[in-house]
């Protein structure tokens, strides 16, 4: 059962503003796409651009694994949750929206040691599909999640 906040304009000013990792104004863009796909199921020209100009380089490959159904939302039994993606070069990254992460080379580099980026495409991409509903859904074992989430790095082939 879903309970949705009633549908109006309640702005509700809470704490729950604070763990929030990326800007207001990217933050509202996000809001205004997922408003305009429930309206519409169409995201506009105008907030299309309006992510580019806010996540540059990200923004299309981004939109892109949204369109191809990359992202999985991995759930365990007690509630804990990851999200998967599938990146272009087939590899999978994890990548956690609760705290801002991704597994990635792009993320450690652009994002945590240039400061160039908000975001890597990985995590846009999760953004994105809850926005516009189009994560996948996997529910695992507590053991599988545990393993997912501690990821060691494998290189394969
Ligand atoms: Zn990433």
């Amino acid at each position: 059962m879903e309970t949705r906040p009633h549908g109006g304009h309640s702005h509700e000013a809470s704490a729950n503003e604070m763990d929030s990792t990326l800007p207001a104004v990217a933050e509202e863009l996000l809001k205004e796409i997922k408003k305009a796909f429930q309206e519409t199921s169409h995201v506009p020209d105008d907030l299309l651009l309006g992510l580019k100009f806010i996540f540059g380089p990200s923004a299309v490959p981004a939109l892109e694994l949204v369109d191809q159904r990359s992202v999985t939302r991995v759930v365990s039994p007690s509630g804990r949750t990851a999200y998967q993606v599938l990146g272009s070069s087939g590899k999978l990254y994890t990548c956690y929206s609760s705290c801002h992460f991704c597994t990635c080379p792009a993320f450690g580099f652009t994002v945590l040691q240039k400061s160039e980026s908000l975001l890597c495409k990985h995590i846009l991409a999760v953004y994105l599909s809850q926005a516009v509903g189009a994560c996948q859904e996997l529910t695992v074992s507590e053991e599988q999640l545990t393993s997912i989430l501690l990821a060691e790095e494998e290189d394969e082939g």
